[in-house]
């Protein structure tokens, strides 16, 4: 199959492109590179099946392919603010332009979504039919409330249109190419510990993520793809292990031997104070459930992390 991968140059796209290349498909990576580099899939430039262009969603695209994976956006709340305006643009102007082309070529489509929809979750595992507690004016709401978009979009084009959907609810996801100045936990956490630097809690560090591993999350994305049920989704994405900020940070200490302070610093408006996902759909729709537990996968991300940072 010739698959389109939008966001292709991106932390999880470079994984996804790589994943699909492997398994003997042609893959056209589109990117703006607002995050995402040329680094993160120069491997992949010499393979004649990997094509790389460099494109806006925001604006429409003309291809022909067999499946379209949705991944442009930044997802590093200091990425997704740094420009608010263009991150809803991006997810929901991109969602119309890769709609309409899924729709033109009726072929499969499927989202990357966010455990963001959840917001600050009352309900805890999250469950897919949990609606989420969401500030609509607050400064995460550029991206929250714009991902939600971007699903009412995907089901109205799967009930007006019929167009075959797959929406993935991805989790807090971790790994190499995750970019070192991206400002998310983990990278900032290995990041600090690395140089020697004070680990940066925000607020008391009680607050919870779940933390799945990169290579985990891509086989997912893949089964969702792959299923043959017909199930939209969504579809929660994530591995059910749960921390605190400072457990990570004590982890990512005892891992990397690194005898960095920790630093408390001011909790963020409208961070959530627990996250965690019921996969118990995902189990039985896909038979898929995350393999690589937060010591190893974080074993993995501080070797990628000293090889950048020499
Ligand atoms: P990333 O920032 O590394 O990758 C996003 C890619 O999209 C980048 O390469 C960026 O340059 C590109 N992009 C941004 N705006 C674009 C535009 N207008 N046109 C074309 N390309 C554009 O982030 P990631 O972690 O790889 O996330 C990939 C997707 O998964 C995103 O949609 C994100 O919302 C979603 N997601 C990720 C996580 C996570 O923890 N990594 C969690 C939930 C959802
Ligand atoms: N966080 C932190 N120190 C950092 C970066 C983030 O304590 O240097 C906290 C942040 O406040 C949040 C959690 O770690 O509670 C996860 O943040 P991240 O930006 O990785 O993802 P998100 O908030 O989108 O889940």
């Amino acid at each position: 199959m010739r698959i389109l991968i939008t966001g292709g140059a991106g932390f999880v796209g470079s994984h996804l492109s790589e994943r699909l290349l492997g398994q003997g498909h042609d893959v056209i990576a589109v990117d703006n590179y607002f995050t995402g580099s040329k680094r993160n899939i120069e491997d992949l430039l010499a393979n004649p099946r990997f094509e790389l262009m460099r494109h806006d969603v925001t604006f429409p695209l003309y291809v022909e392919v067999d499946a379209i994976y949705n991944l442009a956006s930044p997802a590093s709340p200091v990425h997704y603010q740094h420009d608010p305006v263009q991150t809803t643009k991006t997810n929901v102007v991109g969602a119309i332009n890769l709609l309409g082309l899924a729709k033109r070529l009726r072929v499969p489509i499927l989202q990357a979504s966010t455990s963001e929809v959840y917001g600050d979750p009352e309900v805890h595992p999250q469950p897919e039919e949990y609606w989420g507690k969401v500030n609509p004016i607050g400064p995460r709401a550029c991206y929250d409330e714009a991902k939600r978009v971007a699903e009412t979009l995907f089901f109205d084009y799967h009930r007006q249109h019929n167009l075959d959907i797959r929406v993935a609810r991805i989790f807090n996801t971790y790994g190499p190419r995750m970019a070192a100045d991206d400002g998310r936990v983990v990278s900032n956490f290995i990041v600090q510990a690395l140089r020697g630097e004070p680990l940066t809690i925000y607020g008391d560090g009680s607050q919870t993520r779940s933390f799945c591993y990169v290579d985990d999350l891509v086989s997912g994305l893949i089964a969702l793809m792959e299923n043959t049920s017909n199930d939209p989704g969504p579809i929660n994405l994530g591995n059910p292990g749960e921390f605190t900020m400072l457990e990570l940070a004590s982890l990512v200490l005892e891992i990397t031997g690194s005898s960095s302070p920790i630093e408390h610093r001011d909790l963020p408006a409208d961070d959530p104070k627990q996250r965690q996902p019921n996969i118990d759909r995902a189990k039985k729709v896909l038979g898929w459930e995350p393999s690589v537990p937060l010591r190893e996968g974080l074993g993995e991300t501080i070797d990628y992390f000293r090889s950048q940072l020499g």
